[in-house]
């Protein structure tokens, strides 16, 4: 299914083309689309493969969007930023970034454009969820920290209202340049925070909806069967996606040392990690210090 006729230009031949990059070097990618380091070399070679690729490609793909006859949320979502993830996320297929963007845009219209940006079960009740944006750190990736246990709501489809609700507010709409480092607290996590249905609303909606937009997932305190489980399917994950995910315990701190860009986001980070993992049991000094510091969205309100 594609977007209206007013939406596509018509007679736009969608076939896939390969594209090889030979030279990667930081200079070939213009200033204002540098990549920040990652601090994986591997890592920020693979991406700046992409994303000269796409650049080599985002006039063509913008060819196929009659963005001004679109309606005002679309025009603000279809960004450079927008397309060049898209493309980032296709490897360059200008084809198959269009049927993925043809596709978000549909959800957007159902789920996100013209309503109001918050979360209901958060207006509710404060601690419905816990997924804390703590402000960008030294990458200028959107550190946000999320714990199932200090959630009263585990239901799946208010858990992804919550989380795209963050996002469309971190990154005005989606349509800003920018990625998160999600820090996942496996603290007090038991069977009752596991919902199935979490894995197949989630993570599709991650990677259809949000393309490019996951830096890193931070695993913290992760139980020994599921590091034991994580070390066996490491080998069948593609590269990046391997080296996106970290599962850390002792080592932690350094991590938060290393990437933490305030005193604000460690003090947190650091307190919250020595409390026990109920619904709304948080560091109330170090959640204001870090929220005003950060300039975190308010969800609860428009
Ligand atoms: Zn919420």
């Amino acid at each position: 299914m594609g977007l209206p006729s007013c939406c596509r230009r018509a007679n736009v031949p969608r076939d896939a083309s390969v594209v090889t990059v030979t030279r990667v070097a930081t200079d070939a990618i213009p200033l204002e689309f540098r990549l920040e380091p990652t601090g994986d070399e591997v890592l920020d070679q693979i991406l700046r493969k992409r994303r000269i690729v796409a650049l080599e490609r985002i006039a063509e793909f913008k060819e196929r969007y009659a963005v001004q006859e679109m309606t005002p949320p679309q025009q603000r979502f279809l960004s450079d930023s927008t397309f060049l993830r898209y493309l980032e996320a296709r490897d360059g297929d200008v084809g198959k970034a269009a049927d993925m963007l043809d596709n978000t845009i549909r959800w957007r219209t159902e789920r996100i454009d013209g309503r109001p940006c918050i979360c209901p079960a958060c207006a509710k009740s404060a601690s419905a969820h816990c997924f804390i944006p703590l402000g960008e750190d030294k990458r200028g990736w959107q550190l946000i920290y999320s714990c199932a246990a200090r959630a009263e709501d585990k239901h799946s489809d208010s858990s992804v209202t919550h989380m795209s609700v963050t996002l469309e507010r971190l990154f005005d709409g989606s349509s800003k340049p920018g990625k998160i480092v999600w820090l996942i607290d496996m603290h007090g996590f038991g069977w009752r925070d596991f919902d199935m249905s979490m894995a197949t609303t989630v993570v599709p909606m991650f990677s259809n909806q949000y393309p490019e937009r996951m830096g890193q997932i931070v695993i913290l305190d992760p139980p020994a069967g599921l590091k034991l489980i994580w070390e066996g399917l490491v080998s069948l994950l593609d590269p990046v996606t391997r080296r996106k995910i970290k599962m850390l315990r002792a080592d932690k701190l350094e991590y938060f040392r290393t990437y933490c860009k305030t005193d604000a986001q460690y003090a947190f980070l650091d307190a919250v990690l020595q409390m026990k993992a109920v619904p709304g049991n948080l560091p109330a000094a170090e959640m204001e210090r870090v929220s005003a510091e950060a300039h975190v969205p308010d969800v609860t309100r428009v």
